[in-house]
Formats: C-alpha cells, structure tokens, sequence
C-alpha cells in the first residue's frame, strides 16, 4: 500500500496513518516493516532505516502524542501533559545528519534518530503561532494537515484522497435530486 504525504509536515503525516481515527480506526503501520517503508517513501527522511519492535512501539507512542497535541491545538485547548512529555523527551534524543548536495537535502540517520527529527518538526509547527492547522473537511477524514495556502482556503488534506470523493459524492447527489 502507498502511504500518502499530503500533511504538509512529515510530523503530521505520521500522526496521518492512523485513518478514520472517530469512525473505523484503520493503523497502515501494523507492523515494524510498514514503518520502514513509510521513512523510505517519506522525502523528508531518510532512505532505509531498520525497525525493531521497541522502536515500532515508541514510534506509535510519538505518533499518538503528536496526534493529540495536533488535535489539542485545533480545538484551541491546552496540550495534553502526557503527549508533551513523550514530544519533548524524544525531540531531545540524537538526530540524523543533515548535508547539503547538489541534488538537495540528503538526510542519514536511524530510527530513534528519524523520531527525534519528527519531533522537532513537530514542535516546530505546534510552536508556530502563524501556522494554521485544520483537520480535512472530509467527514470521517480525522487527518489534520498544515495550510500553507494563499488566504488559507485549503478544505481538504489532498484532492485525491478525499477532495475529489467528496466533489464526485456532491455530483451524484446533485444528479440523483435533479432526476
Ligand atoms: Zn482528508
């Protein structure tokens, strides 16, 4: 399965493979594999990494918090005290190594080193007073992504995934009630 990087924060994209999160949880990471595959696909980092099972477990335990800080921040609510302290205390861990090619970034490290790095973006964008999060206008979506768009006018977190469902669902209903 293909992973999608719609968030517009790789932080966020993580907090984003849990699908459905109120309706029908569906976890794309079920296992330590899944995770290997998402840091491959994602651009931000790096390449190949290697997942053991107590990495897996602190992955979805920081991917969680982020979740719930993300959550916390759309609603305009203080941070949940428990998913701060599992935020910080992995933003505080190693980091990968950031290099400069022509080609662009190239970014090398492994996994509890990738975790702190997504939890500095994370802090990086929860931090921001500027950045405006919103969860996708998709009903059923849950995913919360970051609006980088002129005048912030973005609705949903991708068109393929749920803006052009949701525009295909108003044809049909447009059709069924002109019939
Ligand atoms: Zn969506």
């Amino acid at each position: 399965m293909d992973f999608a990087f719609v968030s517009g924060d790789p932080a966020l994209d993580l907090a984003g493979t849990v699908r459905s999160r109120r309706e029908e949880p569906f976890d794309v990471l079920a296992a330590p594999a899944d995770l290997e595959r998402w840091v491959a696909q994602c651009d931000a980092l790096p390449d190949r990494v290697t997942a053991d099972v107590a990495t897996f477990e602190s992955a979805l335990a920081l991917r969680e918090a982020i979740y719930r800080l993300a959550l916390d921040r759309v609603l305009k609510r203080p941070f949940d005290p428990g998913s701060l302290a599992i935020l910080n205390d992995t933003a505080a861990g190693p980091v990968p190594t950031l290099e400069l090619h022509d080609a662009g970034l190239r970014i090398s490290g492994d996994l509890p080193a990738v975790l702190s790095h997504i939890a500095r973006s994370a802090i990086a964008v929860l931090a921001d007073p500027d950045a405006c999060l919103k969860e996708c206008g998709r009903g059923g979506c849950t995913r919360i992504y970051l609006d980088r768009s002129r005048g912030a006018r973005r609705t949903w977190c991708g068109m393929d995934e749920c803006g052009n469902r949701v525009k295909a669902a108003a044809y049909r209903a447009r059709k069924r009630a002109a019939t």
